[in-house]
């Protein structure tokens, strides 16, 4: 029958391979072989030579969404670099990773390496909202947002529009080299390597001036650490999202190991309702859908699935839970006229409970489910209040050890301490240095005239100080050293110890 004769359900039916049989072609050029799940659930093997995957484009409401996700993602990932933020002093990206001043910026937010414990926090935070999203929507991480999921998805949709969508992929896999495929394969290497330098251009520009480093790449004055990091990063970028795109899913990441533990019956997952597709059988136009499942065998779902795999055979390590298989029998499910979402989310609790023809509503309030929400909240809220409450002026000291004391010519000692001052604030500061709990002292400050020290900017600054007495009683006697912001009187203090020779 000519192509353009045959309605969609004939088409679909074409492509519904267990009424073909093997060796005979279900569309040009593609066999029976191709449109069987490459990762098939009993044939699996962790040591199987790897079989390419061609998936075929989806279309509805999951794919819309994924679109969306990588559009957001992906423009987050390379805009923010150029976004500016004016702090009155220091430097005016709003998001950047100063290493050589050991400090991190976002936006008005400056993170110093004393408050690690912040960047510690929004880590923990980080690590608990992604068990509360995997207990309730199963790898919703894996499915839309991963950076190996989005990149391998940007790099599929590249391969798609030059050499085709799954059937002419096949096609062009199987063609004798000719130039036809040799310019087809160097266009798309060649899109692809581009993507993959301006993922690792983009991450370079996190750690410097995004346009100072720019104009550096572009004269050829950019220092060699930045670009020994963009080549790394476009390698990998290259390697993982265009050549092994599943197989780090699948082999490489621990994440698919440890989130199992995280599901639980009440989890919605995707799953393929079987209790209402089987028994699974093609379906002729005008047949009866009686003592039959809605299942017509089309794979549909399995030749869109970037993973290879067979959502039919049940739950799989494999299925990064893309949804895409949803959109894919959600199409089908339109065009033969049956419901929608023989596969959708669904958990196992409901699962179960068709089975006895029972409906078991979702329980999105489950005590793991709390439990996270809790820690969420709970670490939310001390993350604001550090934020919040957190000192423009920090005061530390370090006490000399060699010597622990000097013994002056007029008998009194003298200690050494170092102080590190650090002001937080943007413009320069000056603190007076005094001393409490050690009678008739004196305080000097090696280079100053006076007990005054002065603090740039968003600057530490170090300041050796010397202290002379009398001799404890008892050897040594508690003491403490303030500094006082000369200009709103703001003081900090620490405890320390004035030693002498023991009695
Ligand atoms: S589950 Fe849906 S898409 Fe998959 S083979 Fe059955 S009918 Fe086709
Ligand atoms: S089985 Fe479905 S949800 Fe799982 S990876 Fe394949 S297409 Fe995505």
């Amino acid at each position: 029958m000519p192509d353009d004769k045959m309605t969609k359900l004939e088409a679909l039916a074409r492509e519904a391979v267990d009424a073909v049989k093997p060796g005979v072609e279900v569309a040009e050029g593609v066999q029976r072989a191709d449109v069987d799940a490459v990762n098939r659930k009993e044939e699996r093997s962790l040591y199987q030579r790897r079989a390419r995957i061609h998936p075929k484009r989806a279309y509805g409401t999951f794919r819309q969404l994924k679109w969306l996700i990588m559009v957001m993602t992906l423009g987050v990932y390379y805009v923010t670099p150029w976004l500016r933020w004016d702090r009155g002093t220091g430097p005016d990206q709003a998001v950047l990773l100063d290493l050589p001043n050991r400090k991190f910026y976002f936006f008005f937010v400056e993170i110093w390496p004393q408050e690690i414990y912040l960047l510690t926090g929004i880590l923990i935070i980080s690590a608990l909202a992604l068990f509360l999203f995997t207990s309730l929507f199963g790898r919703v991480w894996c499915g839309y947002s991963c950076p190996q999921t989005v990149w391998t998805d940007l790099f599929i949709a590249v391969e798609r529009y030059i050499e085709g969508d799954r059937n002419a992929r096949i096609r062009l896999d199987k063609t004798p080299w000719n130039f036809s495929k040799l310019s087809k394969k160097f266009s798309k290497h060649s899109v692809w390597l581009i993507i993959s330098v301006m993922t690792g251009g983009a991450w370079v520009f996190y750690f410097r001036d995004a346009p100072t480093l720019l104009v550096e790449l572009a004269t050829f004055q950019a220092p060699m650490a930045a670009l020994l990091f963009i080549g790394i990063f476009a390698f990998t970028t290259y390697a993982l999202g265009g050549l092994m795109r599943e197989q780090v899913c699948i082999y490489m990441c621990p994440w698919p190991r440890i989130q199992g533990a995280m599901f639980d019956e009440d989890s919605l997952l995707v799953t393929y309702r079987d209790q209402r597709g089987e028994p699974r059988a093609a379906h002729k136009k005008g047949e009866s859908w009686e003592n039959r499942g809605d299942c017509i065998r089309c794979r549909q779902c399995v030749v869109v699935c970037p993973m290879g795999i067979d959502i039919r055979d049940g739950p799989q390590l494999e299925c990064i839970h893309c949804a895409l298989c949803i959109d894919a029998c959600n199409a089908v499910m339109a065009k033969i006229g049956r419901p929608p979402n023989l596969i959708g989310y669904e958990t196992f609790r409901n699962l179960e409970a068709s089975k006895a023809g029972d409906y078991a509503p979702v329980r999105f309030f489950r005590p793991r489910v709390i439990v996270y929400g809790v820690l969420i909240g709970a670490l939310s809220l001390l993350m604001v209040y550090a934020l919040l409450s957190r000192d423009t002026l920090t005061l530390s000291i370090l006490r000399d050890r060699n010597p622990l004391f000097v013994t002056l010519s007029d008998g009194t000692v003298r200690n050494g301490y170092t102080l590190k001052i650090i002001n937080r604030a943007h413009e320069t500061r000056s603190f007076r240095v005094s001393i409490t709990g050690v009678s008739s002292s004196k305080l000097a400050i090696v280079g100053e005239r006076e007990a005054i020290v002065q603090v740039s900017a968003d600057d530490i600054r170090s300041a050796k100080v010397f202290v002379s007495g009398p001799p404890p009683a008892d050897g040594k006697q508690s003491m403490t050293i303030t500094v006082t912001d000369m200009k709103d009187q703001r003081t900090v203090g620490e405890a320390t110890t004035f030693r002498g020779p023991e009695k």
